[in-house]
C-alpha cells in the first residue's frame, strides 16, 4: 500500500551519492551485480554500526529487563516447520512462458487474470503467456553436511525472532529474569524476495533488530503492547526522523496473522511514489511461537512463576525493525540540496543526527603552510581518541566543507593564521553554518558535549 507523497523522490540521488562517497555499493558490481544485494562501504559501515548501537543501547544496555542474544543463522530445520515458514512463508507467483520472467500474482502491472488468454505479461507484452499463480517459498534453502538430500536441508533464517524463542528458557534461567522481560538480537536475515528493489528498501539479505518481550497472559499484556508501540515510535523520532514522515498503520483483520492479537506497523514516508512504507512492526503474537516450539520439540517452554506457584507459556510482544530499511529512512530524511547565502554554488547536505554520522568532525588547515598542517594534524590525532575524524588539507576550504556536508559530518574545525598565534580554532556547524572561535584545548570537550546532546 503506498500513497504518492508530498515529499520529493530522492532515491536516485541517494544511490549515486552513496556510491560516490562510499556508503553503499552494489554487491559484486564488477560481475554485473547480484540482484538486490548491497555492500556497505567505509562510511556506510560506520553509519549502520551507529544505528545498530543506538538500538542496542536503547533496548539492552539502558534497561535491566531486556537481555541480548546472538543466535546462529543456521537452525534446526524443524524450527521453520514450527514457526509456520515452511508451509506459509510464500508468495503467489506467475511465470511468463515467453520471456521467462516471474512476477507476484498481485503485481498491479499485470493486466487480466494470470492463466487466462487475456492476461498480458508486464515485461514482454505478450498475451496468454502468463501461468496460473503458484506458491513460492521465500526461504533460501541449502544443505548441511556432505550429502545433498532431503534429510540435510537447512534454511537461511528469514527472521531473527526464532533464535530468541528457542533460547527463551536458556536466557531466562541463566539470567534469572522474571516475566515480564525481553530478549533482543541484531542479525542477518535472508528472503528470496520476488519484487525486491528501491535500493536497500527490500533486499534479499538484510539485517533485523528484533526484541521479543515475554508477558504474563493473565496480566496486563495489552498495556505492554501499547507501551512498546509508543517506545518504538519515540525511538524513530529520536533518530531525527521528521514527525510528519512517521505514522502508525494498524493491521486490519485480513492483514493480521491468524494467531496475532494486534499488530501495528511504524511507517515512514520515503517520498515520491513509494510514500509511507513499513520500517518496523510491533506485534502481539500471543503464545503462538512458544506454544508451537513446545509442540514441535516436545520440550516444555513454560515459565515458572515461583511466588504464585504457577506455570504458564508467556505471551509475546515483538518489535521488529530492519537496520537497512531504517538506514534508508535516515538518509532520505536527511538529504537536502540548498542554496548558501553569499555563495553561488549550492550545497548537498546530509543532515543526519550527529550520533549516527560516520565521521564526527573534519579537521582542516586553512592553507598548507605556516605550521597550520602540523597543528591541525596534532588536533586531529587528539580528537581521534574520542570519535572518527577526517583530516583534509587539499583544495579550497569551501570545497572541503562541502565534501563533509555531503556525508553528514556535523562539525568542521579549521586551523587558520590566527590559530598559530592565539591557539584558537573555528568550529563550523553543519546545519546552522555558524562558525565560532574556540580555544584549541577545549575543542574535544566542546564537540563531545554537542555530540552527546
Ligand atoms: P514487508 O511487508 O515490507 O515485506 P514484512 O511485514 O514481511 O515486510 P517483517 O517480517 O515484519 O516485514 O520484518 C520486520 C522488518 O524487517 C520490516 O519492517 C523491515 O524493516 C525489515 N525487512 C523485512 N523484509 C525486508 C527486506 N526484504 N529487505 C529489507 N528489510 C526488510
Amino acid at each position: 500500500m503506498s500513497s504518492i507523497s508530498t515529499f520529493p523522490d530522492v532515491m536516485e540521488k541517494l544511490v549515486s551519492l552513496a556510491k560516490r562517497r562510499g556508503f553503499i555499493f552494489q554487491s559484486s558490481e564488477i560481475y554485473g551485480g547480484t540482484g538486490s544485494v548491497w555492500d556497505y562501504g567505509p562510511l556506510g559501515v560506520e553509519l549502520k554500526k551507529n544505528l545498530k548501537d543506538r538500538w542496542w543501547n536503547a533496548m539492552v544496555r539502558m534497561r535491566d529487563d531486556i537481555e541480548g542474544l546472538d543466535a546462529a543463522i543456521l537452525m534446526h530445520p524443524r524450527v521453520w516447520e514450527a514457526s509456520g515458514h515452511v508451509a506459509g512463508f510464500t508468495d503467489p507467483l506467475v511465470d511468463c512462458r515467453n520471456c521467462k520472467r516471474r512476477f507476484r500474482a498481485d503485481d498491479p502491472k499485470i493486466k487480466g487474470t494470470p492463466g487466462t488468454p487475456d492476461a498480458q505479461c508486464p515485461a514482454c507484452g505478450m498475451k496468454g503467456t502468463l501461468s496460473e499463480a503458484r506458491l513460492f517459498n521465500l526461504m533460501f534453502r541449502t544443505f548441511m553436511g556432505p550429502v545433498e538430500d532431503t534429510a540435510s536441508v537447512v534454511y537461511l533464517r528469514p527472521e531473527t525472532a526464532q533464535g530468541i524463542y528457542v533460547n527463551f528458557l536458556n536466557v531466562q534461567q541463566s539470567t534469572r529474569q522474571k516475566v515480564p522481560f525481553g530478549i533482543a538480537q541484531i542479525g542477518k536475515a535472508f528472503r528470496n524476495e520476488i519484487t525486491p528493489g528501491n535500493f536497500i528498501f527490500r533486499t534479499r539479505e538484510f539485517e533485523q533488530m528484533e526484541m521479543q518481550f515475554f508477558v504474563d497472559p493473565a496480566a496486563n499484556h495489552m498495556e505492554w503492547f501499547e507501551y512498546w508501540k509508543a517506545q518504538r515510535m519515540e525511538w524513530h523520532r529520536m533518530l531525527g526522523l521528521r514527525e510528519e514522515r512517521l505514522q502508525f498503520h494498524q493491521h486490519d483483520p485480513q492483514e493480521l496473522a491468524h494467531y496475532a492479537r494486534a499488530a501495528f506497523d511504524i511507517q515512514f514516508d520515503f517520498g515520491g511514489t513509494l510514500g509511507f512504507q513499513e520500517i518496523e512492526g510491533v506485534h502481539h503474537r500471543g503464545d503462538f511461537d512458544l506454544g508451537r516450539h513446545q509442540e514441535y520439540s516436545g520440550k516444555k517452554l513454560e515459565y515458572f512463576d515461583q511466588p504464585n506457584n504457577r506455570r504458564y507459556v508467556p505471551f509475546v510482544i515483538e518489535t521488529s525493525v530492519g537496520a537497512d530499511r531504517t538506514l534508508l529512512a535516515v538518509l532520505v530524511n536527511a538529504y537536502r540540496e540548498e542554496q548558501v547565502a553569499g555563495e553561488e554554488e549550492g550545497r548537498t547536505v546530509l543532515a543526519i543526527h550527529p550520533s549516527l554520522a560516520p565521521v564526527k568532525a573534519g579537521v582542516f588547515p586553512l592553507v598548507k603552510k605556516d605550521g597550520m598542517p602540523e597543528m591541525a594534524m596534532r588536533l586531529a590525532n587528539e580528537l581521534r581518541r574520542h570519535f572518527p575524524v577526517f583530516y583534509d588539507e587539499s583544495g579550497a576550504i569551501g570545497r572541503r566543507y562541502r565534501r563533509q556536508d555531503e556525508v553528514g559530518t556535523p562539525f568542521g574545525v579549521t586551523i587558520d593564521g590566527q590559530s598559530t598565534t592565539d591557539q584558537t580554532v573555528t568550529v563550523r556547524d553543519r546545519d546552522t553554518l555558524q562558525q565560532e572561535r574556540v580555544d584549541i584545548s577545549r575543542v574535544a570537550g566542546v564537540l563531545r558535549e554537542r555530540l552527546a546532546a
